[in-house]
């Protein structure tokens, strides 16, 4: 199949659950523009014509007519009833196929824990060059990134194989586009035996409250070992509600049981980049801001002046994070008339 792309084809790997695309989805399209044509590969369980695994035509058609209103003219569905029964290693397969078969100019996915193992898998398999953590995408392929827990920042471009980028979620603003009627390309996925290598056997979905993916959200209010306690912890989950934003925390905050550990937030837990990120008892070590000073404005609320946190700081507030926060919440309440 697929003499149908052209040079210029650059393939994105969407992330989708139940039916809908990712936001990171939409900031990886925006970047494959920069640097040609995005034909988005969407992996779904089931052979043709069969629905299995969740992802029945009816969800294909739904993430299909969602990726026409961002404009992707190119859907590349491939297919494997194996999907989600294993690791990583079909999704590897799947996109290894897809570069050897249409020859794009670049492949971007997102820069997660398994979109770098990805990444990393696929550039063995393909000879390629890889950049992670990728901030900033340029049109002559040249790549930002944030290296040594964002202490450096460095700009590299990729001279082997096919250019293979894993983009920071929320790096990247999602750009407009004229709606488009998809043309959908089916391909059936082959794996190999070392692709079954290790079997996935079990699964639990981890309860997930109201509030938005940390990963994703664009405000983020996190807390430090200053909270002191984890029952003040309410105290951010309220402003983050008035907010619609995510709870975060330092590691000394979830190493010390004031938060659970999935939400922590730095170099060794989550990389955020929202549009407001509001650091409440938080010192500002270089390990925590490697995993969010990318936030477009940086609010800190913290007791001591000279905490280094305030470096990076576009607003800062010098007081006890308890006496600020009910103040702010209930200033929000009473300016949302609540
Ligand atoms: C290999 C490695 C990886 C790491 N990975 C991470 C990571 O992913 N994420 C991460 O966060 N850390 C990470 N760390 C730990 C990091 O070095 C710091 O120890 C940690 O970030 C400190 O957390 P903190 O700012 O909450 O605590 P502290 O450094 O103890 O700071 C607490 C702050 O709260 C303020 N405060 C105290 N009371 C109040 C109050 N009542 N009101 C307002 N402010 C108050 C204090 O002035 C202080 O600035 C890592 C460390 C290593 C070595």
């Amino acid at each position: 199949m697929s003499s149908d792309n052209v040079a210029t084809e650059v393939l994105v790997l969407a992330e989708h659950t139940d039916g809908t695309l990712s936001k990171t989805t939409a900031e990886l399209i925006t970047a494959a523009r920069i640097l040609g044509e995005p034909a988005v590969v969407l992996l779904v369980s089931g052979s043709s014509g069969e629905a299995s695994g969740g992802s029945s035509d009816a969800t294909v058609d739904a993430l299909c007519a969602q990726l026409g209103e961002l404009g992707v003219a190119h859907v590349v569905l491939a297919r494997s009833p194996e999907f989600g029964l294993y690791l990583v290693t079909p999704v590897v397969q799947a996109l290894a196929q897809l570069v050897r078969e249409r020859k794009p100019a670049a492949v971007l996915l997102t820069a997660s824990a398994d979109g770098k193992e990805v990444a990393g898998r696929l550039a063995v398999l393909t000879g390629s060059g890889l950049l992670t953590d990728v901030t900033e995408l340029h049109g002559d392929g040249t790549a930002t990134q944030e290296i040594f827990a964002g202490s450096a920042i460095v700009a590299s471009r990729i001279i082997t194989g096919t250019p293979i980028y894993a983009i920071r979620r929320n790096a990247i603003t999602s750009q407009l586009a004229v709606p488009v009627q998809p043309e959908v390309h089916t391909v059936e996925v082959l794996l190999s035996a070392s692709a079954r290598a290790s079997r996935i056997l079990d699964s639990v979905v981890e309860p997930k409250g109201n509030r938005p993916e940390l990963t994703e959200a664009s405000v983020v209010v996190a807390g430090g070992r200053g909270v002191g306690r984890a029952e003040d912890f309410q105290l951010l989950e309220q402003l983050a509600d008035q907010l619609g934003g995510a709870v975060g925390a330092s590691r000394a905050a979830t190493d010390g049981g004031l938060y659970p550990h999935q939400f922590q937030v730095g170099q060794t837990g989550k990389s955020v980049s929202p549009q407001l990120y509001i650091a409440c008892g938080i010192s500002g070590a270089i390990q925590h801001r490697a995993g969010m000073q990318t936030a477009k404005n940086i609010v800190v609320i913290n007791s001591d002046s000279t905490s280094p946190i305030f470096d990076i700081a576009d607003f800062g507030i010098v007081g006890d994070l308890h006496e600020v926060l009910p103040q702010t919440i209930t200033a929000l309440r009473e300016r949302a008339g609540s």
